[in-house]
């Protein structure tokens, strides 16, 4: 709560409210960020929520603390690929749950990143879960909700004109070097970075744009394994209703470095989780 005094009368008002007051304008809500205007033009505020939702949004629910962890871990990431010369849309995280972000126009395509098969392709191909794959595999979604994100080939890409050939040259190359570097980063850190979403924008320069990487990377676009157990440190724990959500991204926080050690949080045990859940 936060007292403020107006005309002899105190208010107690939610924090939240305060600084919600204190916000610009919102630009757009999605499933789990929310765009506000920036502070100045060009620039959006993304705040990360704890909402998940899975299956095109047919299961919904909270995982408490999941926004603090994304922005975090989202961070972190964004900022060690354009230390490695990737250009992405963050500039800075101003609080718990706040990014200054670039504001670019957003390619309508979902370029999904696989190293080892899961998820729809496992289902769509019949490849058992965990099967490494012979090579890296690219995929695009069409980003349309009411759709439920289909598949697209390249040539839906240019048909409809999504993006130019050029600029989907740009998002395979990035998307390769994107994937190298944090298949490196993950594997020194015992995870398997098992496939990933991205998300590219078009930074505007006067008449030129240029691709830029854009949305976040969290645990909830990436298939995470533990190397050595294959326990999932990722979203899937919510969409399969495996529980342990919260523990999975704060361990995947810790062994990026990214949680004060010491405290409560500093190890993850899911077995123990699961036992004192009881399932
Ligand atoms: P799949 O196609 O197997 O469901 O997902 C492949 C990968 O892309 C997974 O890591 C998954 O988390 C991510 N992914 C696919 N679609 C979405 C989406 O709409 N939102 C998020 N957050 N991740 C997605």
């Amino acid at each position: 709560m936060v007292a403020g005094a107006f005309a002899g009368v105190i208010l107690l008002v939610p924090a939240e409210s305060v600084c919600a007051m204190a916000r610009r304008r919102q630009i757009y809500e999605g499933k789990a960020k929310i765009l506000y205007e920036g502070p100045e033009p060009g620039t959006l505020i993304q705040y990360f929520k704890d909402d998940a939702t899975a299956f095109n949004a047919q299961k919904r629910g909270t995982i408490n603390g999941k926004g603090v962890l994304n922005n975090r871990i989202s961070e972190h990431v964004f900022t060690l690929l354009g230390n490695i010369g990737v250009p992405t849309h963050f500039i800075r995280r101003l609080n718990m749950r706040e990014q200054l972000i670039r504001q670019v126009e957003i390619v309508p395509i979902e370029v999904i990143v696989r190293n080892v098969a899961a998820g729809t392709l496992s289902k769509r191909l019949g490849l058992e879960e965990g099967t490494p794959l012979p090579r890296t595999l690219i995929e695009y979604c069409y980003k349309d909700d009411a759709l439920g994100d289909p598949l697209v080939a390249e040539e839906h890409i240019a048909c409809f004109n999504w993006c130019s050939q050029d600029e989907l040259h740009d998002i395979q190359d990035m998307a390769i070097r994107i994937n190298d570097f944090m298949s490196g980063m993950f594997a020194a850190v015992g995870i398997r970075l098992v496939d990933f979403k991205l998300e590219f924008g078009r930074l505007y320069d006067g008449d030129y744009s240029r691709i830029i990487l854009a949305d976040e990377i969290s645990p909830d676009g990436c298939r995470l394994w533990d190397m050595n157990t294959n326990e999932k440190l990722d979203k899937d724990r919510f969409r399969r209703d495996l529980g342990g959500e919260v523990e999975a991204y704060q361990e995947v926080a810790r062994r990026l470095g990214l949680m004060p050690e010491g405290g409560d949080n500093a190890v993850l045990d899911l077995e123990t989780h699961r036992k004192k859940k009881g399932s």
